[in-house]
């Protein structure tokens, strides 16, 4: 885990990036601005786990959504049972 990142938690859920894999074109912007979160496959598609966006890398994940240019990249939020 980077220094950048937290815990992920938060009171009342957490954020979750995935990506719409019909959508997306596959060139990386998001795992330029957010490699902690977001890997690329061979093919230069988004890997994204299921893990919470720790809150230190909420900005930068809001900023990955933002600037896909295909708007492929959601951020969502889970609420906690
Ligand atoms: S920035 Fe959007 S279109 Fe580009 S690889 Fe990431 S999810 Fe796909």
């Amino acid at each position: 885990m980077s220094a950048r990142a937290g815990t992920g938690l938060r009171r009342g859920g957490s954020h979750h990036l995935r990506v719409n894999p019909i959508d997306c074109v596959a060139h990386g912007m998001c795992h330029e601005l957010l490699p902690e979160q977001i890997a690329l496959d061979e093919w230069g598609y988004p890997v994204i786990g299921d893990d919470p966006v720790p809150p230190g890398l909420l900005a930068l994940a809001r900023q990955a959504v933002q600037t896909c240019p295909t708007r492929a990249l959601l951020l969502e939020r889970r609420r906690t049972e």
